[in-house]
This record gives structure tokens, sequence and C-alpha cells, in this order.
């Protein structure tokens, strides 16, 4: 996914801009100069504009100050307020014909990154347009790759947080269900300890493969908590249906006998695989509960699994740990 990134910032024609302007020759000059290097979508108000940046996400916009109905000012605000990061951090250039101090002056406080001056000075914006782009896509790859955990290349402890804050309040405001999954490598200590630290690592890695090869939908998230602990958060997903995937992968591991790694020479040496144990949980609460109180369930329910003697997945409901059996044959 890094490296998709990265293509996308050494290929700025593919970016997208959203141009929103009440005139249609204005907005006509504007497109058919950015036409040839992006993806340009257009809007004639300020209602229309926020609902095409909810849908495509652009990389930039343009944007008139004077509109009827939401000014241009107004929108920008609404973008830079966005709980969505996504939205928040695309870049407003405002597009004025006004040589008014204060109105500049507001649109620096809504949150614009620059300004371009009515009549368009086609070059002047071609140059500016992509100078913002690219520092959009830059920030975009650092944001990105900050949220990442280097070992595995799984989202990060940090950016699992915010996730899992997000799915608690989902729950509570749109009644949407999500599901939560802990898992941890049994005897990973153990493992490190005559195995080596490098082959500890490959194990890690290979765990996280199968982790991911697991979920398959782009909206369930897999993170890795830290050391050997690793988390599934799915999204639309009841018990039941964590259920099915925790079992899926802990059937996987099991039948992973081995790991084999590269020596460095061109031979593949072969290495016990390990077992795990899962906690899981539905998030369900009237908003009463925070995220801390999901982690816990799901982390008791771990705790359970590894005392009933690991290789095996519990789940927590209704203040009940049991334990989820095989699949009925
Ligand atoms: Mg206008």
């Amino acid at each position: 996914m890094i490296s998709r990134k990265l293509e996308l910032l050494a290929h700025p024609e593919r970016s997208t801009v959203l141009v929103v302007d009440d005139d249609l020759l204005n907005r006509s000059i504007m497109v058919d100069s950015l036409q040839p290097h992006y993806q340009v979508i257009e809007a004639e108000s300020g209602e229309q504009a926020l609902l095409l940046l909810h849908r495509h996400k652009p990389d930039l916009v343009l944007l008139d100050i004077v509109m009827e109905g939401i000014s241009g000012v107004e929108v920008c605000r609404q973008i830079k307020e966005d709980p969505d990061e996504e939205i928040a951090t695309i870049p407003v250039l405002f597009v004025t014909a006004l040589d008014d101090s204060r109105q500049e002056q507001l649109c620096w406080e809504a949150g614009g990154a620059d300004f371009i001056a009515k009549p368009v000075n086609v070059i002047t914006l071609q140059y500016r347009v992509k100078a913002h782009v690219t520092l959009k896509r830059q920030s975009d790859v650092l944001r990105r790759l900050a949220n990442l955990d280097g070992l595995t290349g799984l989202y990060n402890r940090r950016y699992f947080d915010e996730q899992l804050q997000r799915s608690v309040r989902d729950q509570a405001n749109n009644q949407q269900h999500w599901s939560l999954i802990m898992l941890d490598v049994d005897h990973f200590k153990n493992y490190n300890d005559r195995h080596g630290h490098v082959i500890g690592d490959e194990c890690l890695k290979e765990v996280a493969r199968l982790m991911m090869s697991s979920v398959r939908r782009s909206q369930d998230m897999v993170a890795r908590l830290g050391g050997e602990e690793f988390a599934i958060l799915l999204s639309g997903t009841r018990l039941d249906g964590a259920e099915r995937v925790a079992r899926s992968l802990l059937n996987t591991i099991r039948n992973t006998a081995q790991l084999s790694v590269d020596n460095g020479k061109g031979n593949e040496l072969n290495y016990p695989f390990v077992t795990v144990s899962m906690g899981i949980t539905e998030i369900l609460g009237n908003g009463d509960l925070a995220e801390e109180d999901f982690l816990k369930q799901a982390d008791e329910a771990l705790y359970q699994a590894k005392g009933a003697g690991r290789n095996r997945i519990c789940r927590y409901a209704q203040g009940l740990i049991e334990e989820v059996g095989d699949e009925p044959v």
C-alpha cells in the first residue's frame, strides 16, 4: 500500500482537483487548463462542492469566494473542521477577484492554503496547483507511514486506538456493528529465546501476513498493538461474523506447520511455526462504554483462552466469557 502511494506521488496527473465556481466561464477556464494534468471535477455551488468532496476526496480544491448559498469561506471552514482527516487535510486555494483585506483575512482564518487572482492567469494557476498537489501527496505519504508498524507494515497502536475510538462512536451514533479480535502469539518469548530475534521477527511478519489475508474487505483493519500482540477491527460485523473470521484464521495458522526463512546463502531453513490465542468481542453499548472497555472485554477473553491451554478462541458476550468451538461439521 505504501508503494501505491509513492507511485501516486510520482504521477501527480492522477490527482483529483475540485473546481468550485458559480460562474460558468470562470469555471471552464480553470477546468480546461487543469484537465490535461489532473482528474478534474466541478461544482457550481458550495452545497454541491461539499457533496462532491465527501464522495471523491480530491487532492485540492479551487474555491470561489462569492457564491449564492454557502460561501467559499464557509465551505473551507467546513472542510477544515471535518472529523475525517482525509477531508480536513485537503488544501484549499481561493480564487478571488476581491481586493478586500478583511475578506482575505477571513480566508486565511478559515484555513485556506493560498490565493489565485481573478481573472485567472492560466500559467500561475497550473504552477500553483502543481505545487500544492505535490505537497499534499508528500504529506499523505508521511502521514500514512506514521500510522504503520515498521516490522510488519500493519497499522500501529496509535492508529488502531484512533480507529477503535471512531468505531465505538459509530456504533453508538449510527447503530453500525463492529467487532474486535485480539490475538496473541503463544509462548512467543520462548520462541524468541530458542530461535533468536531474527527468526522471531520473521515469524511475526508471517503471522501479520496470514492475518491480512484473513480479512479482505478494505473497511476492516489489522494492527500490531506491540510485541506479539495484534488486533483486528471488523466493520459491519456482529459477534458471529467475528467468530467465523477468528476460527478460519486459527485454522490457517494451525495448518502452517513451518516457517521457511532464507538464510541469505540461497538456502531455505525451516523453523516450527507458532500457534495463537484470540479473544473476541462485539462493540455494543449506548455510548455508555469507552474504547478501553471493549479492549478490556477482548483482553479478558484472550486471557481466558490462554488459561484454557492456548491455541484457541474465547468470546466475550453479555458479561460472559466462553470458548468458541470448532466449526460444526
Ligand atoms: Mg462567484
